[in-house]
């Protein structure tokens, strides 16, 4: 039986004495919180911080990105050996937005993603179409692809750290959500893809978010899908009663 996780994606929101106040109001909401993991991923200005807060909680932290190499000339650069020293175990990798802004393509999604695993990171892997894509018929064609791009090379036991995200470009920070069947629709066919490729047992037993536009009102709905095992919830995680909320809403299932 797969367990519910519900991990936020702050993204370029929340100074550190901002980032300090969302992690506490978290922290208190969610203290009768046992079945359902909760992970919070702040900029990475704010996740040593974020990582003192809940210290000891059963939530984690995690970074939205990282570089593949260990240390050099890179300005600007973060790595995954640095955010794990700030307390962090998870990093997103291959989100959309940096698919989109950031020239990230699968071939550096899956270096990012070697580089977390050689660090001990759980990754959170991204994948979804465009809204073009999804009119043209070609959904299962793009997100197969980015799916066998990222894992290209990962071996079985890798997948102890990995989780996969299903996040719809066309549904993300647009309102706009995926019906509950579309997005179940994609994750089963994740899930075949990952069997084909990887074996019946990690296809089973890897979870796989659903993101786009999660709310309060639409999580329960969303997340009672047989292969829905969570949410990484963009907006409605920047106020703590509704991240809280969504996080209630899994528990209760
Ligand atoms: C995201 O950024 O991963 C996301 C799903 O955003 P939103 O919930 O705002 O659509």
């Amino acid at each position: 039986m797969r367990k519910k996780l519900i991990a936020g994606n702050w993204k370029m929101f929340k100074t550190n004495s901002e980032a300090l106040q969302l992690a506490n109001q978290v922290k208190i909401k969610t203290t009768e919180i046992s079945k359902t993991k909760i992970v919070m991923c702040p900029p990475f200005t704010a996740l040593a911080a974020v990582a003192d807060v809940v210290r000891g909680t059963k939530i984690g932290v995690g970074a939205q990105n990282l570089y593949w190499e260990k240390e050099g000339a890179f300005t600007a650069e973060i790595s995954a050996g640095m955010i794990k020293s700030t307390g962090a175990a998870y990093v997103i990798i291959g989100h959309s937005e940096r698919r989109q802004y950031f020239g990230e393509t699968d071939a550096t999604v899956n270096k990012r993603l070697i580089s977390a695993l050689e660090n001990g990171l759980t990754a959170i892997v991204c994948v979804g179409e465009t809204l073009n894509e999804r009119e043209a018929n070609v959904t299962r064609d793009v997100v197969g692809k980015q799916i066998r791009g990222a894992f290209n090379g990962i071996t079985a036991s890798d997948f102890s750290q990995i989780i996969v995200a299903y996040e719809p470009v066309w549904a993300i920070g647009t309102g706009k959500t995926a019906t509950p069947d579309q997005a179940q629709e994609v994750h089963a066919y994740l899930r075949q893809v990952m069997a084909d490729e990887k074996g019946r047992e990690i296809a089973e037993s890897l979870q796989i978010l659903y993101g786009g536009s999660v709310k309060p009102e639409n999580a329960s709905e969303l997340l009672s899908q047989k292969d829905i095992d969570g949410a990484l919830v963009g907006g409605a995680c920047l106020n703590a009663d509704s991240f809280g909320a969504i996080i209630h809403s899994a528990e209760a299932l």
